[in-house]
């Protein structure tokens, strides 16, 4: 017998108090007591979040009346036995701008299932209908309602009844509530929609004729030409605000945290590079619908949202994601190639600065990204490696080689896609170092063992030539410079080895640096240099004069305790990537990069910057 479906409503209660208030029905409870439970995480971001932390208040109704409810642990919750329906209501505080939890205000509301929704335990698998009500006034009661949750009632954008098909389908589609921009599109075969809300000055034609492209450009790479999205219907949840930047995948939409400047403005032609940023965040979190949505982890099949869930795989779902992120932009001919290898130069540059590659394996990421990727304080530079650089530049080594062998990353992805993606199985631990080998025709163990369990140094200049790409490496100019370009103005003679904030104190101090060696630390506040004041721009003269090895003296404050350091200066970091074709490069390179960097046939729709 099917299990008899679980009913949910949430509503508005108090936007100023940032209140939601859900229900969840369940017709036929536990005899011995239900239980409910609300997840500790979401999926697509490896934290323990403890979302059971924001529920104010929880009270639980049975057929006869009031039912005692009574907290079992950080999550879960029981109901006294009793008659069915049981209804347990819950207030949650929403006040989280970020795209993993929820908010509500009077202009917008905004949830995670995950967030908002109890589960009533051992009723995972039971279908769910959803009834989103309205506020009874205010903004919000005239809203409308972006979610891709199947409508059961509801008109199209409207309040009314959804369903899903479970718990795991309930809280896989966010919703958005409010009065947001909207425009449509369709690729492979099915209906895109985008949603802003927080700007209104946004060339929506655009935006929508440039997304299709990176949109059909996908769903191509897996399916082939003409192919349908493996999806009925797709939503872009924009929120554009002052300063902000995340993005979270989930089965047919995602959401999307960007600054409002990201987003392209009516008039502007150009490709803007806040603009490129925008289109590789949605870039990247549509190419998760194949790349971790529907091709899992073993670990995530199916999730286990009561705890951690370890996989040392993430470099190869996020980072395999953020290497197509940008690659699908030029391949799909929205910039130029030369555009592109500048994104390149700046993801080597990240993982340059990162003396952490040198200690942590990708591999080491993944499964400690709970407890470091997650949780990163001052010291992680120096002691982890980020599974989405590195992963990305891991990616485009083992795409190299497949494409000397006559093969290419492409068809390891479409044969994780028939394999795994299709049939729901997870891809097991070491899947895809075999899936790898079996398409390079021979064993690519050693690959695999130096560069995502190990931590060698990864030979990008090798792999760069196979291109015809020649990888040129320079100190940083200033904290702004992020790579991807050759030098211009004045280079530093001498470094400190240490990241400086604005206001002079300590971000970062890199192991192995000449501020380590003299014993500064993060967070140390420097006040003086040379026995004066210190400022950025005083300190960027000192180290385009000073060679390495001139001894200098630095006042600084740590807590309340003023210290004297000599620093002896050194060499600045090579750290700083830009990528060049190779005039030189043999014929058989120049091929392999049209290959690797073609375009589709038409021209490009916006000209690139
Ligand atoms: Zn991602």
């Amino acid at each position: 017998m099917p299990p008899a479906s679980t009913h949910y409503t949430i509503t508005a209660l108090e936007p100023n108090a940032h209140l939601f208030e859900t229900r969840c029905t369940v017709a036929d409870p536990d005899p011995s007591g239900q239980a409910f439970r609300l997840p500790t995480w979401v999926p697509g971001s490896y934290l323990i979040r403890e979302f059971a932390r924001n529920v104010v208040a929880i009270r639980a109704q049975g057929c006869d009346g009031p039912v005692a409810v009574r907290k079992e642990s950080k999550d879960t919750w029981r109901a006294a036995p009793c008659d069915g329906p049981l209804t347990l209501t819950m207030r949650v505080y929403a006040f989280d701008v970020s795209v993993r939890t929820a908010y509500l205000d009077e202009r917008r509301a905004y949830f995670n299932g995950g967030s908002v929704f109890l589960c009533p335990v051992g009723r995972e698998h039971a279908p769910c209908t959803l009834e989103i009500l309205p506020p009874p006034a205010g903004a919000l009661a005239s809203g409308r309602v972006a979610t891709t949750l199947p409508r059961d009632g509801a008109p199209a954008f409207g309040f009314g009844r959804y369903r899903a098909d479970d718990y795991d389908s309930l809280i896989d589609h966010p919703v958005e509530i409010g009065d947001f921009a909207h425009a449509s599109f369709e690729a492979g075969g099915v209906p895109h929609d985008v949603t802003i809300t927080g700007a209104r000055d946004v060339d929506l034609e655009r935006l929508s004729r440039d997304l299709a492209r990176v949109c059909q450009w996908q769903v191509e790479l897996f399916d082939g030409p003409g192919a349908r999205a493996p999806f009925d219907r797709y939503l872009f949840q924009v929120t554009a605000v002052g300063d902000g930047y995340g993005g979270l995948e989930h089965r047919s939409s995602t959401s999307l945290l960007c600054r409002r400047d990201e987003l392209p403005q009516p008039g502007v032609e150009a490709v803007t590079d806040d603009y490129l940023t925008f289109l590789g965040l949605a870039s990247h979190e549509y190419f998760h619908s194949w790349n971790v949505k529907r091709i899992k982890p073993a670990a995530f099949v199916p999730y286990d949202l009561s705890r951690e869930s370890y996989t040392r795989q993430l470099w190869a779902f996020e980072g395999f994601t953020s290497y197509y992120d940008d690659l699908a932009l030029v391949r799909c001919g929205l910039i130029e190639p030369a555009r592109y290898l500048e994104l390149l130069g700046r993801t080597i540059t990240s993982v340059l600065r990162s003396p952490g590659r040198r200690v942590q394996s990708v591999a080491e990421s993944s499964f400690d990204a709970w407890i470091k990727f997650y949780r990163q304080d001052e010291n992680s530079p120096n002691a982890i490696v980020s599974y989405y650089a590195k992963g990305a530049l891991v990616a485009l080594g083992l795409d190299l080689t497949l494409r000397e062998a006559g093969a290419s990353l492409d068809d390891v992805m479409r044969a994780l896609w028939e394999r795994f993606g299709r049939t729901g199985a997870g891809v097991p631990e070491d899947g895809i170092a075999a899936l790898a080998s079996a398409i390079a025709g021979r064993d690519l163990a050693e690959f695999f063992a130096r560069f995502v369990e190990g931590t060698d140094e990864l030979p990008l200049a090798d792999w760069l030539a196979r291109v015809g790409i020649a990888v040129n490496l320079r100190a940083a100019q200033g904290a702004k410079d992020r790579g991807g370009k050759p030098a211009s103005g004045s280079s530093p003679r001498s470094g400190i080895g240490a990241k400086v904030n604005a206001d002079m104190k300590l971000a970062t101090v890199y192991a192995g640096g000449a501020f380590e060696r003299a014993g500064l630390a993060a967070g140390d506040q420097i006040v003086a240099v040379e026995g004066l004041k210190a400022t950025a721009d005083a300190l960027r003269t000192l180290l385009e004069r000073r060679a390495p090895g001139t001894t200098v003296t630095v006042h600084a404050f740590r807590r309340d305790e003023l210290m004297e350091r000599a620093v002896t200066l050194a060499a600045p970091a090579p750290d700083t990537a830009w990528l060049a074709p190779d005039p030189d490069a043999p014929h058989a390179a120049v091929e392999r990069r049209r290959a690797w960097l073609g375009t589709t046939k038409e021209a490009a729709a916006s000209p690139a910057a």
